[in-house]
């Protein structure tokens, strides 16, 4: 494949743009080479600057579910714009998205519409701090819950791609209030409620770990999380910006059975428009202004077409309940796919897959946490992406990144996928 066009562009961005990308995750640095410029994208792929045809597994990084340029949320976004485009006044949309992101969710009666799911975490912890009076906060090695102060520590996928776990410019005083876990391992947790009682104002973690590839929880591990909050006056954050309208449509909530008291949202709930959101019961909601003490705001909150778009993308999934079996299925049958090829040419691997989330570690030994995940073999994992990429599949340039299944996927492309794999790790791999 040819990749000229996306090299001179990529020359030409880094004279004016830090690193050449408006996000460190799109840059190839854990691959090496130039990062592909996308002119457009339908369905199942994406179309570069070169005009290569790529079938895309980032998928925006988890919003595009339903595949690219979907029809009714593309439509909803263009009546929406012929209207105005923001008009810092509250508007009918709002509560539309705000009551049906509520039916579909167990256990959350009030949600609030910020831009990012950096915003929706950072919020949600502030808001926990708030209503509990407690300042510290206990996060997950390698869980990632966007890029505010507080959870720059062992942040996984973009933070460990660049070397800097621990980001200069956060401050001693912030890294002291965030106490750091393992996951999977509930006696980390112990350990810290034990040695800084009734100091804990909440516990934040993705249910489903998507930011050091895909690492599901174990067995009681998030029950025994559960337990350990109601206990100890904690409250239990889900960060569902990756799992939320992706595991189910009540996400991962609902696919495992365990209630967090707050849960921040992002990715899919804006359709492919900036949007991220935190929600929990009315109690805890009340704490927020203009009602309660805690104060979050925003501009652009609940901007008309992000709601536009998140509307349209929410309503497709909740009518459309099939959606979430379906691209289920298709991520098993890739897992059984690539698995029966990499067996066959006898690679070292796991694969770990819940739901529409997968990833393929170049190790043998169970991925469990992030330093498991850390073992996976990273020039085999360069090798594997190039290989793939020059095959037309385009999956996430690092190995802590989680593969987004779309329903746009045919079996055609699963299909060539496989062989994709299959003639990458046939031999000199
Ligand atoms: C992507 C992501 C975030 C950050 O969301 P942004 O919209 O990039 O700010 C937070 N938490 C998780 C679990 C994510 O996957």
């Amino acid at each position: 494949m040819i990749y000229e066009r996306s090299s001179q562009l990529f020359k030409e961005a880094k004279k004016y743009i830090p690193g050449g990308v408006n996000s460190p995750v799109r840059a190839f640095n854990a691959v090496g080479g130039d990062p592909i410029f996308i002119k457009e994208a339908k369905g199942a792929y994406l179309y570069d600057e070169d005009g290569n045809k790529l079938i895309d597994y980032i998928n925006s990084w988890g919003p595009m579910i339903l595949g690219h340029a979907h029809e009714p949320v593309i439509n909803a976004v263009i009546e929406k714009t012929k209207k105005g485009t923001s008009f810092g006044t509250p508007t009918e949309i709002e509560t539309e998205i705000a009551k049906l992101a509520i039916s579909m969710v167990p256990n959350i009666d009030k949600i609030r519409m910020v831009n990012s799911g950096t915003e929706a975490c950072m919020s949600a912890v502030r808001l926990a701090r708030g209503f509990t009076g407690k300042d510290k906060i206990i996060k997950f090695a390698g869980c990632y819950h966007g890029h505010s102060d507080s959870f720059l520590i062992q942040a996984g996928s973009g933070a460990v791609t660049f070397g800097t776990p621990n980001s200069p410019g956060v401050t001693k005083g912030t890294a002291q209030d965030t106490l750091l876990a393992q996951y999977n391992n509930l006696l980390s947790v112990e350990e810290l409620i034990a040695s800084n009682k009734n100091e804990i104002a909440c516990i934040i973690l993705e249910p489903v770990a998507g930011n050091m590839g895909c690492i599901p929880p174990q067995e009681g591990f998030l029950e025994g999380l559960r337990k350990l909050c109601d206990e100890n006056e904690i409250l239990l954050i889900f960060d569902e910006v990756m799992t939320g309208f992706r595991l189910a449509a009540g996400g991962a909530q609902e696919l495992l059975g365990v209630n967090a008291d707050i849960v921040t949202f992002g990715k899919v709930i804006g359709g492919g428009l900036p949007v991220g959101a935190f929600a929990a019961r009315n109690e805890i909601m009340d704490y927020l202004a203009p009602n309660g003490p805690v104060y979050q705001a925003g501009t652009l909150s609940g901007n008309p077409l992000a709601m536009a778009a998140g509307l349209a993308m929410l309503t497709e999934l909740n009518e459309k309940r099939e959606i979430f079996n379906s691209i289920n299925t298709k991520t098993t049958y890739l897992r059984d796919g690539i698995s029966n090829v990499l067996n066959r040419n006898k690679i070292d691997y796991t694969i770990n897959q819940i739901g529409s989330m997968i990833s393929v570690h170049f190790a043998k030994e169970p991925v469990i946490d992030f330093e498991s995940a850390a073992l996976g073999n990273n020039d085999r994992f360069k090798k594997f992406f190039h290989g793939m990429l020059d095959n037309g599949v385009y999956i996430a340039p690092s190995s802590f990144e989680t593969w987004f299944i779309s329903e746009a996927l045919s079996t055609a492309d699963l299909d060539a996928t496989i062989q994709a794999v299959d003639k990458v790790t046939y031999k000199n791999f």
